[in-house]
C-alpha cells in the first residue's frame, strides 16, 4: 500500500505509454518504455530509415542510392510508430511544455560530431499555420537542442514563403508539388554546413525541399535532425 502510493505520488509524472511511475521530474516515459521507443537501430545514412542490420553503418538504403535526396545525411532519435504516436497526439493536446525539451533531450546524442560551425534551423511554419497551432515545435525543439549541443541557433536563416496545405492529406508526389517553392534564404549560407531540425520525418518531401533551398543559397552540408522517423508508406 506504501509502495502504491508512492508511486501515484504527484511529484512523478506517469509514464504515457505504460502508466508506470517516471524516475526523472520532467519525462515523459519510463525507464523501460524509453529505451524501447530510443532502442539503436541500423540506419539509411541518407533518409534515417531502418536497414537490415547486416547492412552495416554509412551505407543507403535503395531509394536513396537509385534517386539521392538534396540533404546529405538524416539524424534520428526514433521511429514514429503507432505508440509515439498516441504519446505525442496526447500532448498536444494537453500542450504540455515539457515535451519539447525531453525530445530534444533525446536527439542531442544523435547530433554528436556535427561541425563546429553549423548553423541549427527549425523547420519553419507559415504564419498561418503559426497563428493555428499557437507555436513552432520545431523551434522549440531547436532552442534546446541549441543548449545542449552548443550549435548556434538561426531560425531567420530559413523563411516560408506561403502557405500549403498540410502534407499529411496528399501523395508522395502531391506532397513535392505542394511543397515546391515554399521556402526561402533571405541571406547566402555560403560553405555553411546545416543542421534543419524537425519533430517527425513522413515522406521527407519537405527536408528535400528545405535542402535544395539552403544548397541553393550556398550551403554546404545539410544534415537533418529529426526526432522522429515515420517508418510506413503513407504515414
Ligand atoms: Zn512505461
Ligand atoms: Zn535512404
Amino acid at each position: 500500500l506504501v509502495m502504491n502510493s508512492f508511486l501515484r505520488s504527484p511529484l512523478k509524472p506517469r509514464c504515457a505509454v505504460c502508466d508506470y511511475a517516471c524516475d526523472l521530474p520532467n519525462a515523459v516515459l519510463c525507464t523501460d518504455c524509453h529505451a524501447l521507443t530510443f532502442r539503436a537501430q541500423t540506419r539509411c545514412h541518407t533518409c534515417a530509415l531502418p536497414m537490415d542490420a547486416m547492412a552495416g553503418s554509412g551505407t543507403r538504403c535503395g531509394a536513396c542510392l537509385r534517386d539521392a535526396p538534396a540533404y546529405d545525411e538524416t539524424r534520428v532519435a526514433a521511429n514514429f510508430d503507432a505508440q509515439v504516436r498516441s504519446v505525442l497526439h496526447r500532448f498536444k493536446f494537453n500542450a504540455q511544455p515539457g515535451l519539447a525539451t525531453w525530445m530534444a533531450q533525446a536527439l542531442a546524442p544523435h547530433c554528436q560530431g556535427l561541425s563546429d560551425d553549423a548553423l541549427l534551423i527549425p523547420v519553419p511554419l507559415s504564419t498561418q499555420r503559426l497563428r493555428e497551432r499557437g507555436y513552432n515545435q520545431s523551434l522549440q525543439i531547436a532552442k534546446h537542442l541549441s543548449v545542449l549541443s552548443g550549435l548556434p541557433l538561426r531560425p531567420q536563416a530559413l523563411l516560408r514563403t506561403r502557405h500549403t496545405p498540410a502534407q499529411s492529406t496528399l501523395s508522395l508526389k502531391a506532397r513535392r508539388k505542394n511543397i515546391k517553392g515554399a521556402f526561402a534564404c533571405p541571406e547566402r549560407l555560403d560553405g555553411l554546413p546545416i543542421v534543419v531540425v524537425d519533430d517527425v520525418m513522413t515522406s521527407g518531401a519537405t527536408l528535400q525541399e528545405i535542402a535544395l533551398t539552403l544548397k541553393k543559397a550556398g550551403a554546404a552540408r545539410v544534415t537533418n535532425a529529426v526526432v522522429f522517423r515515420a517508418v510506413l508508406e503513407g504515414t
